[in-house]
Order: structure tokens, then sequence, then C-alpha cells
């Protein structure tokens, strides 16, 4: 544990399983605070509204960055914008909980220029080849999604030194449990 634990910031190169892990937070560790972004992304099969994004037209988007109500936000991918809302945020530090977002590299920037004693973690991949595996494996995205994606990732790659702490994702419920450590709790007995 180390800076600030009431806001944690998790980002990480593209596949490397941000979103598992944050999945298994939300899942099992019912006292982290999981920020849950907006985007003008499509909903996935399975995702909700409002739970795992809250999903938003062009134009809403624009209301939000233009109201300023959000603390960061990215045009992810070149593709979709995604934003962290600085409401909800903000009331939830007010009250004392364990704040984690989960936002990619861009995002994280603009966190650390706003609050620059929030606790970064950077989540890394086990290897190059462990990730573009990953990537790939998923199979929801184009190749030229993908290729994209990876290329991204590269970039992200670059950025670790940036950040307080690294994470390495070799086993998602290992990793998690690392970051619920650093977060200031204490990871659960198994
Ligand atoms: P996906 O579309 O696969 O759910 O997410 C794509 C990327 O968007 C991930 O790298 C994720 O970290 C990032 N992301 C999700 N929410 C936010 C947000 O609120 N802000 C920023 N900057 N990135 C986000």
């Amino acid at each position: 544990m180390s800076k600030n634990p009431g806001l944690t910031v998790l980002a990480g190169p593209t596949a490397v399983g941000k979103g598992t892990v944050s999945t298994y937070i939300r899942d099992n560790y019912p006292e982290v605070w999981l920020s849950v972004s907006a985007t003008t992304r499509a909903p996935r099969p399975g995702e909700k509204d409002g739970v795992h994004y809250f999903f938003k037209s062009a134009e809403e988007f624009d209301a939000l960055v233009e109201g300023g109500q959000l603390l960061e936000w990215a045009v992810v991918h070149g593709k979709n914008r995604y934003g962290t809302l600085r409401s909800t945020v903000d009331a939830a530090i007010a009250e004392g909980k364990s704040v984690l977002l989960e936002i990619d590299l861009q995002g994280a920037r603009q966190v650390k220029a706003a609050v620059p004693d929030a606790n970064f973690v950077f989540l890394a991949p086990p290897s190059w080849d462990e990730m573009v595996r990953r990537l790939v494996g998923r199979g929801t995205e184009t190749p030229e999604e993908q290729q994209r994606r990876l290329e991204t990732a590269k970039l992200e790659l670059a950025a670790e030194p940036e950040f307080d702490h690294t994470v390495i994702n070799d086993e998602v419920r290992r990793a998690a449990d690392e970051l619920v450590s650093l977060m200031g709790l204490t990871p659960h007995q198994r």
C-alpha cells in the first residue's frame, strides 16, 4: 500500500486482462467501489447498462464532456469514447470508499494530472506472446481491430515507469489479490 489508498487507477496495455481482473474484483470484492464508465461503444452480449458501462449515444457523451461531468475521457483504439463520471467517483471518495478506476493509459495520465496523489497501478502481461495470444483468443474483434489494438499495446507497454506499482497478470485471482493489497485492503483467505 502507498500514497492515497482511497483512489486507485488500474491501467495497462490492451488485452492484458484489465477487464477480467476488474470483473473478478466486482464479483469477489464488494468492499472495492469499482467505477462504472460511460462509453459510446455498443454493448457486447451480456453487458448491462449501469453495471458494466453506462452506454451513451455520441450526443449524450458530448453533453457529459461539455458539462464538465467527466474526470477524464479518451478515444480508445481510435474508435469509441470512454470516460469516468466525476460526480459518482467524488461521492464515493467522500464516503471513504476504496475507489478503483479501470481505464486506459490516456485516461490514467489525465487522472494523474488532476489527482497526483492517487495510487497508479500498471497491469502487465506475463509476456508479449501471451498478450497477443489473449487478444487473438478473445475472438470478439476483426483482424483489423486486433492489429489496431496491438499497435496501441506496444505504446502502452512503454508507460510502465509512469506508475507507482506493477502487477503481473499471470493469474487473475492472484493479480486481483495483489491489487486489493495495494489498495490497502485485505485479500480474502482461501
Ligand atoms: P472495452 O471496450 O474492451 O470494454 O474497453 C476498451 C478499453 O477502454 C479498455 O482498455 C478500458 O480500460 C478502457 N476504458 C474503459 N472505461 C474507461 C474510461 O472510463 N476511461 C478511459 N480513459 N478508458 C476506459
